[in-house]
């Protein structure tokens, strides 16, 4: 058996070139899903990829319409030996837009250079699925098929939130219906150590708006005696947050297991400075007391996405009537929206700065986050398949950001074991400008997704 995985690994190898002009095929279609006008590009790369998984020997290979919806692409292999689970393997085929003028390559002309390939969706979510495409080739060419049954779903609409993968889950159960699930649209912590995603935050907005006057007036007139609604709203703002700007109110404790595994995250000053696009000269904050995966991970924060200040081209010499900002507030994943909701409010509404009139309401709710305790035989399997194709164990990580179909999958599918892995590393700038793959990482993922079918095999359904 062993000599036949082996051959099925070298077959995998050996086809990492030809997976990625597959792949930078796929890239040169704008398959943008926020941008109606793209929806076509949608719909092409669906029937593109369809006809490819029908040719690489998976059956049932359709393109999934709902009324509404861009579509989903599905495929399955059904004919493992008795007793061997259905792996779920989900992707997804849409695009972030890409603002050229930022790029430095174009962003729909897939350009190599030196150990990265720069598109946009080459890492984001493209290369994660066309890894599974070639592990899969690799097992149809040597074996005749994988070493259990296999399923596939390749989203058409992640990039604006999945608002219909729910209507898809109930119209279509037999796709979805499988022992294991894994969801391929996650980072690796850094391009030699491969990453299993356990949690995400959730996303919460709140109104601020500081209210004084009935009508702007004039500062010369009145200033030193009535209050500046946009002085109140910047003094509210720092209330709840300390000198590095980060959130003080409604921080968790993590305990002392995950403060720990915080601090085994190769997150360093170079990740954060290349993928966050730091000027020189500009330090990421200080970690403090906690480490840099604690922070963007599993603690709340707080980002102002919006505000109705004076803008440089409104600028006059009045004290303005209001001011109002969005608070955009990252739920830690272990804490309750309302909860973060409510200690914030009570921060902003208590002694209102010149007494001006304070509301918070609620502007937008995004989903609670998710904690996750990978457990079980899946896991462990999955560990052995990484540890051969990567040299290393997996490290759990989490995700600073939302992700809905994370949080709908883990709603609906709980009781599986839904491993999140994915081509992502920190340099790739997913949603960025200059998008990238990194090419190792692709080249493992593809081996690991080999090792890790096998590894699903033995467990059995
Ligand atoms: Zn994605």
């Amino acid at each position: 058996m062993h000599s036949q995985l082996d051959a099925v690994a070298a077959r995998a190898d050996a086809g990492v070139e030809p997976a990625l002009d597959q792949l930078i095929r796929y890239l040169a279609i704008p398959a943008i899903s926020c941008k109606p006008d793209r929806a076509p590009d949608v719909v092409r790369l669906a029937e593109a990829v369809c006809a490819d998984l029908a040719a690489l020997g998976l059956e049932r290979a359709r393109v999934l319409h709902l009324e509404g919806a861009l579509p989903i692409v599905a495929a399955e292999w059904l004919h493992a030996e008795p007793g061997r689970p259905t792996v779920l393997i989900y992707g997804h085929l849409d695009l972030q837009p890409a603002d050229e003028d930022d790029w430095e390559t174009a962003p729909h002309a897939p350009t190599r250079i030196g150990d990265r390939l720069y598109a946009r969706g080459s890492a984001d979510d493209m290369g994660g699925w066309v890894s599974h495409f070639a592990a899969l080739k690799a097992w149809f060419d040597v074996a005749g098929g994988p070493p259990c049954n296999v399923k596939l779903i390749i989203e058409g609409e992640e990039e604006i939130g999945s608002p219909n993968l729910e209507r898809f889950m109930d119209a279509f159960p037999d796709v979805f219906a499988s022992d294991v699930m894994v969801l391929t649209d996650c980072e690796n912590p850094s391009t030699d150590t491969p990453g299993l995603t356990v949690s995400l935050r959730g996303l919460l907005e709140l109104r601020l708006t500081c209210r004084a006057l009935s009508a702007d007036v004039h500062s010369g007139l009145w200033g030193g005696m009535v209050p500046d609604v946009s002085i109140a709203l910047a003094r509210l703002i720092a209330r709840i947050t300390d000198d590095d700007g980060r959130l003080t109110v409604g921080r968790v404790d993590v305990g002392p297991t995950r403060a720990a595994a915080g601090r085994t995250v190769p997150i360093g000053a170079d990740e954060l400075r290349g993928g966050a696009h730091l000027l020189p000269g500009v330090n990421p904050l200080p970690v403090r007391d906690r480490s840099a995966a604690e922070w963007m991970w599993w603690q709340p924060c707080l980002t102002i996405v919006a505000t109705t200040l004076p803008t440089l081209d409104r600028k006059k010499n009045a004290l303005r009537k209001e001011a109002s900002a969005i608070l955009s507030l990252r739920v830690a994943p272990d804490q309750r929206g309302e909860d973060l909701e409510a200690l914030v409010t009570a921060e902003l509404l208590r002694e209102p700065p010149g007494g001006v009139q304070v509301t918070v309401e609620r502007a937008g709710w995004h989903g609670e986050g998710w904690l996750y305790t990978p457990k079980g035989p899946a896991f462990d399997a999955a560990d052995r398949a990484y540890r051969r194709a990567w040299g290393r164990s997996l490290v759990q990580v989490g995700v600073g950001g939302s992700i809905p179909f994370v949080a709908l999958f883990g709603r609906r599918f709980g009781d599986l074991p839904l491993i999140l892995n994915g081509v992502m590393d920190p340099l790739t700038t997913a949603h960025g400008p200059n998008e990238s793959l990194h090419l190792g990482v692709f080249r493992k993922a593809v081996l690991a997704n080999v090792y890790l079918l096998d590894e699903l095999a033995a467990l059995g359904g």
